[in-house]
């Protein structure tokens, strides 16, 4: 198909005000939205055909600001800057416009062909808040659109308004940004030495403001791509170094402050605000939600009630998925035999590879598929954000950024999406931080080990009425115990490893909003559960061959798990464990759920993994096998602390691009397991206590 005219097309904006869902309703590309900061991170590419024109459109991640304190604020800077796009189309969220304005005003700078549209129109409607779409463009000297996304209105004028600016039928020009005399003049002497960088005077003018911020980042940006530090520019550079030391109020600040200052010149004469009852709901909500006393309690109550509902919930659908894999597995066997397989190679499918794959989906899938989705209904609530402004101040106080909060809670579901998760933090040093300590908190893997052990330890066998939700009160204290630690670890690290003063960063609360069910469901599962159950199964399967090879090879008569359960047995037992256990950490590196199954593998000396349904039989099993109510608590701990699994090992190298940090996020836990395990052992051995 040929077209008439192709652009290209770049969609900017702060986090969370609806630039998935304008995307979407341009591109019809499905792509999931949400309601917390950051949501969008990395460029989405999508495509639309207008008026038989082409328009290939780049999602850029949601930022506040251009500064590039963060990786996004570098994508979407460079992406402007140097992708050169037909088109910058900026969505703001009209209730908020004021904040949103600070990126308007910044994109302007950089580029003329600026398409402003103001979203989620609606929801301001609903507050009472109006905005004065002429007047603002009058001001801005852009094209102004007013949409609701959601509801596909407006899209039709932001189209069109596209269409124009990307032609060339609207030639006008957005209206500079005007700063002190000190800078403008300062800028005017660079414009003079910068001539002929490009032939674009606005963008000339804003390499000029970027060397006077100071921004190196940018400076070596601006190196490679407009070959400003060639010889033909040393005066410039020169020049630009001489004002910057002439003067002891930075040229940096003084710009940031003009375009606040700006915006809300603009924002006051645009923006037409009342306090309607959603408002008034919604701050009132808030003084509960995020109050001194009621915040947290509130917070630990949600948390125990998700995990009651899912403890209490995945019993039955586990208990029925194994005993349908156990069906299958029969059925797996029988039809191996019947096609001719060896019985070597039948046993290490079955028994082996099946077996753990089984294993790993029967006890992960029913508590994810009902976490996930608990959890993404508080996400797009607007629970998250309060969360992370009730931590704050406790993660100041220990070096870190309140930020990291949300990160802990999406490792509650998994550590790898909490490390992913912490790409939302602008400041490296926080964001590392986040990185090495979200391995700490427990995650859907580690949760059935860690019930099981509470139900057989500390809960008691049979299980009475309500015995789930004890267990998810235990299970809140073992939470607590690891926000403790990452509290601890995240102060220890910003005093050594990690020095630093905390960033200051605005914690934007957005409106709370009702879900949308549907799509809520959709995305827990697709995105989150079978997600993340997809690696662990891609994990489990080799795992389970290797896990059989280990049970069934022997040398001299004792099998190879022997001899290593027997190397690591002195270690085991200084830590309140035994060399059993031990070894089934290490073998349960790629998926903690199989932890268990190997050490009832090892204790039953069998040759394969078997699942005891029947927990007053596995802690028979244990029991025989030495297990103390002390070897409990030393196993939950441990469980707890210990190297993160093979699938975070690599999301944090993925993310950190640096041995280094991936070998720190793995040893950090484990010293600290190690360590506690060893006092906990030693002080019990003290006081006699078994
Ligand atoms: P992004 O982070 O900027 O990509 O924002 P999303 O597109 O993920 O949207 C965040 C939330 O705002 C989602 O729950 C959307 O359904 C909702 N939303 C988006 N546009 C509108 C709108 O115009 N009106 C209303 N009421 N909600 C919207």
């Amino acid at each position: 198909m040929k077209y008439d005219r192709e652009y290209t097309i770049a969609l900017a904006g702060n986090p969370n005000v609806g630039k998935s869902t304008v995307f979407n309703a341009l591109t019809g590309l499905k792509q999931h939205t949400g309601n917390w900061v950051g949501k969008t991170v990395g460029n989405a590419v999508g495509s639309y055909i207008y008026h038989n024109d082409l328009y290939e459109i780049t999602d850029l991640p949601g930022t506040y600001s251009l500064c590039a304190h963060s990786a996004e604020e570098v994508i979407a800077r460079d992406h402007i800057c140097f992708a050169k796009p037909d088109v910058t189309v900026v969505v703001c969220d009209a209730s908020c416009l004021e904040r949103n304005l600070n990126l308007v005003l910044q994109i302007t700078e950089i580029t003329d062909r600026v398409v402003i549209c103001v979203n989620m129109i609606d929801e301001a409607a609903k507050k009472n808040i109006g905005v004065d779409i002429q007047k603002l463009s009058d001001i801005l000297g852009t094209e102004v659109v007013a949409t609701s996304a959601r509801s596909k209105k407006g899209l039709d004028k932001l189209l069109s308004a596209i269409e124009k600016t990307a032609s060339g039928e609207n030639c006008r020009a957005p209206n500079p940004m005007i700063y002190t005399k000190r800078t403008e003049s300062a800028i005017s002497e660079l414009m003079l030495l910068a001539n002929g960088i490009t032939d674009d005077t606005r963008k000339q003018r804003f390499i000029c403001l970027r060397l006077l911020q100071n921004d190196d980042d940018m400076k070596k940006s601006l190196c490679s791509k407009y070959g400003i530090c060639s010889e033909k520019y040393e005066p410039l550079l020169q020049r630009a170094e001489e004002l910057i030391l002439q003067t002891d109020k930075p040229f940096a600040d003084e710009t940031v402050s003009c375009i606040f200052i700006t915006a809300e010149g603009i924002a006051a004469e645009c923006v037409r605000k009342s306090t309607d009852k959603k408002f008034i709901r919604d701050r009132k909500i808030d003084r509960i939600l995020t109050g001194k006393l009621t915040g947290i309690p509130i917070m630990l109550l949600m948390l125990l009630a998700i995990l009651w509902i899912t403890i209490a919930g995945a019993n039955y659908p586990s208990s029925l998925l194994s005993e349908l894999f156990g069906k299958l597995e029969s059925l797996l066997r029988d039809g191996l035999s019947a096609v001719g397989t060896p019985p070597v190679v039948n046993s290490i499918l079955t028994e082996g590879v099946f077996r753990v794959l089984a294993w790993v989906v029967a006890v992960m899938l029913p508590p994810m598929a009902i976490f996930f989705p608990l959890f993404t209904i508080l996400e797009d609530y607007g629970i998250l954000p309060r969360i992370a402004f009730n931590l704050d101040k406790s993660f100041k106080k220990a070096g870190a950024c309140g930020k990291q909060a949300l990160c802990l809670c999406m490792s509650l579901g998994c550590n790898a999406c909490g490390i992913t998760g912490a790409r939302i933090i602008d400041s490296k040093r926080e964001r590392l931080m986040a990185i090495i300590t979200s391995s700490l908190m427990p995650c859907n893997g580690k949760f059935p080990t860690i019930i099981s052990i509470i139900t057989m330890f500390a809960i008691g066998i049979p299980a009475v009425a309500g015995s789930g939700f004890i267990a998810a009160l235990w299970l809140c204290v073992v939470i607590a115990a690891a926000i403790a630690a990452v509290m601890l670890v995240s102060r220890f690290l910003s005093k050594t490893l990690l020095k630093g003063i905390p960033s200051s960063f605005t914690l934007e609360l957005p409106p709370y909003r009702t879900p949308q069910f549907g799509k809520v469901l959709v995305r827990a599962f697709l995105d989150r559960t079978l997600f993340v159950l997809g690696r662990a199964v891609l994990i489990a399967a080799p795992a389970g061959l290797i896990i059989w090879i280990m049970a069934n090879v022997t040398v001299g008569d004792i099998s190879l798990l022997g001899h290593c359960t027997a190397f690591l047995d002195p270690l085991g037992r200084l830590m309140g464990l035994d060399g059993v256990i031990l070894f089934a950490f290490i073998l349960g590196f790629p998926a903690n759920e199989i932890v268990i199954p190997i050490v009832i593998m090892a204790y039953s000396e069998g040759t394969a993994l078997t699942e005891i349904s029947e927990l007053s039989a596995l802690k028979d099993l244990f029991v025989s096998n030495g297990w103390t109510t002390v070897t409990a608590v030393c196993m939950i701990i441990f469980v707890l602390f210990h190297f993160p699994c093979s699938t975070s090992c690599l999301t944090v190298y993925k993310e950190t691009k640096s041995i280094k940090w991936t070998a720190i996020s793995f040893a950090v836990p484990t010293v600290i397991g190690i360590a506690l395990c060893m006092a906990v052992n030693g002080l019990c051995t003290l006081l006699g206590i078994a």
